[in-house]
């Protein structure tokens, strides 16, 4: 669980998140959507401690994420986090790009590691992809590797910034679907991302930032047929 209250965070001047309210229970799912340069990015990275906050409080899994350094690892531990550009490692194969998370952050034995990534690239369904490398797979491949290798550090918490939005059209379905069977299986997760079939479909809160601030914060149905805000209004009219 996420219970995020009262935070600022500035970058030098700048004041990129403001006076944020936001709690995600365990296994719920929360939306978050908003034009570039709202502050989307940042509060997420804020909760797996990618970035420091300034004022206010974030608490995980009951751990505060204070300046002290001592509980970033158990953090990192609990919150799994995929980003829009895949961040795999070219010179590692698929297999490889899973498994040695776990061989040097946890210091499981080679050949446990190599199990559990199998399992996950199975979950994810390109257990034939195994051994080739990320630059011979589709964007599409290379997400779902991207995700198979964050749980394979079985998070208990799964953070997404735009995973679809630099894939072609047609590869969004397959890492949609695989993200709906994580919702399904019960994960705490917070998704940014545009794709409102998905929101409608897993979220059980829609939010809208804007300019560092959360603007509304609905159920799906309620967000997108009755949204109080104007400005959220508009900003639907421009995605849908
Ligand atoms: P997008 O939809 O384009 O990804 P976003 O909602 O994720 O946008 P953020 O990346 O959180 O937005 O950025 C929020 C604001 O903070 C932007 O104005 C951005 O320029 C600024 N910002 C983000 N990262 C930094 C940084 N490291 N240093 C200074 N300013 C930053
Ligand atoms: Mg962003």
């Amino acid at each position: 669980a996420i219970a995020i209250t009262g935070l600022d965070k500035w970058y030098g001047a700048y004041h990129a998140l403001k006076n944020i309210h936001m709690e995600v229970r365990r296994g719920e799912r929360i939306v978050i959507c908003g034009p570039s340069g709202s502050g989307k990015s940042t509060l997420i990275r804020c909760v797996n401690r990618l970035e420091e906050h300034q004022r206010g409080h974030i608490v995980v899994n009951g751990t505060e994420l204070t300046a002290n350094l001592k509980n970033i690892d158990a953090i990192r531990r609990d919150v799994g986090m995929v980003f829009q550009h895949f961040n795999l490692f070219p010179h590692l194969t698929v297999l490889e790009n899973c498994a040695l998370p776990l061989i040097l952050a946890r210091r499981r034995p080679r050949r446990e590691a190599e199990a559990m990534a199998w399992h996950y690239l199975e979950r994810v369904r390109i257990p034939d992809q195994a051994t080739k490398y990320p630059g011979q797979l589709s964007g599409g491949q290379q997400q779902r590797v991207a995700i198979a290798r964050s749980l394979c550090m079985a998070p208990r918490i799964m953070l997404f910034d735009e995973p679809t939005s630099a894939l072609d059209p047609e590869m969004v379905k397959e890492v949609l679907d695989t993200m709906v069977g994580l919702a399904e299986e019960g994960m705490t997760m917070i998704v940014v991302t545009h794709e409102m079939g998905f929101a409608r479909r897993v979220a059980v809160r829609v939010i809208f930032m804007d300019r560092g601030e959360v603007i509304e914060s609905a159920d799906p149905e309620t967000f997108f047929s009755a949204p109080e805000h104007e400005r959220t209004r508009e900003f639907l009219t421009q995605i849908l």
